[in-house]
């Protein structure tokens, strides 16, 4: 088909393809998840790979067991069919720590004094906010440590994504030395997501276009730990009447179970596929075999990058 995104071809040798869907259980499964789950669940499958599923649960403080045993009901409802356990941030720290260590020990990572006002009062704004200035670069000058940091460089970090082309970032204007472990003792979800795609042997990662901004940090840890850099394709993201992202912040509705299978013929609707009308009233299976044999991913641009998919999610 013209305009069609063809399946990339595989970056980890001859008939390998690791995916994975990690969702965040800060809250319940909404649209906005469902089309990464659909997105990179349909992508694995069609290049006859693995698909995982991954609790990142990291954030513990603002995640909840309820909220990850809700997520994958729905998805058991929807029809999905992860690979192997699913596995839990929360239950990993010893390997976040243990690239932690190892990103000391090489001098890619420092203990942090600063607190936050310290930070706040830099001059220097950056894509997410203000960045670091460097000041515990070369010593805590006797402060306690409160959080750990990796440098960055001024080199561009660059990468192809496989819908949006070539994306670079400067990390050293536009993020700074960014934390890794935070003041509150938590692991960051940038080296946590770093350390499970590697451990997990993920060879893919599709997820929405709200990441493409953490991609260059993700492959600057990956660099350094000496990972291999999976092959990136970010999807549209689902955004509401006020072209807010869909969101727990901007609380999007849950997904219910009984809703899976229209759900899945939007989410299918929103990446650019051309379900048939009756497809919304067919069986899970019958809507996940449409799927599977029909899926291909419009060019950029062909994709919508904002749209409010059904009134009542
Ligand atoms: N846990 C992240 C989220 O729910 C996704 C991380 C990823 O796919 O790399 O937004």
């Amino acid at each position: 088909m013209p305009g069609t995104l063809t399946p990339a071809p595989l970056s980890e040798g001859e008939g390998i393809y690791a995916g994975r869907f990690a969702p965040s259980p800060s809250g319940p499964l909404h649209f906005g998840s469902l089309i990464a789950a659909v997105g990179s669940c349909l992508d694995a499958r069609t290049h006859g790979g693995r698909w995982l599923v991954r609790m990142e649960d990291v954030d513990e403080p603002r995640c909840s067991q309820a909220h990850a045993d809700e997520i994958l009901r729905v998805l058991e409802a929807c029809g999905f069919e992860w690979d192997g356990e699913v596995v839990h941030q929360s239950r990993r720290k010893e390997l976040y720590q243990a690239a932690l260590d190892r990103l000391l020990q090489n001098g890619h990572a420092y203990p942090c004094a600063c607190t936050r006002r310290e930070i706040a009062d830099s001059s220097l704004n950056g894509i997410e906010g203000p960045v670091y200035p460097g000041t515990c670069r070369a010593g805590l000058a006797g402060r306690a440590p409160r959080a750990w940091r990796v440098r960055v460089g001024s080199e561009p970090v660059c990468f192809e994504d496989r819908l949006r082309g070539r994306h670079c970032q400067n990390l050293e204007a536009d993020i700074g030395d960014f934390v890794i472990r935070r003041a509150d003792g938590f692991f960051a979800y940038q080296l946590a997501v770093v350390v499970d795609d590697h451990e997990q042997g993920i060879t893919h990662v599709v997820r929405g276009a709200d990441l493409l901004a953490s991609t260059p940090r993700q492959i600057h840890l990956q660099r350094l730990l000496g990972h291999a850099t999976p092959a990136y394709l970010h999807l549209p993201v689902a955004v509401n009447e006020h072209g807010q992202k869909l969101s727990k912040q901007t609380l999007a509705a849950p997904l219910e179970a009984n809703q899976a299978g229209p759900a899945l013929v939007a989410a299918l609707r929103f990446l650019g596929q051309r379900p048939p009308p009756d497809l919304q009233a067919a069986s899970i299976a019958e809507i996940w075999q449409w799927a599977t044999a029909n899926w291909a991913l419009p060019a950029d641009g062909l994709l919508p990058s904002s749209v409010s998919p059904m009134p009542s999610m």
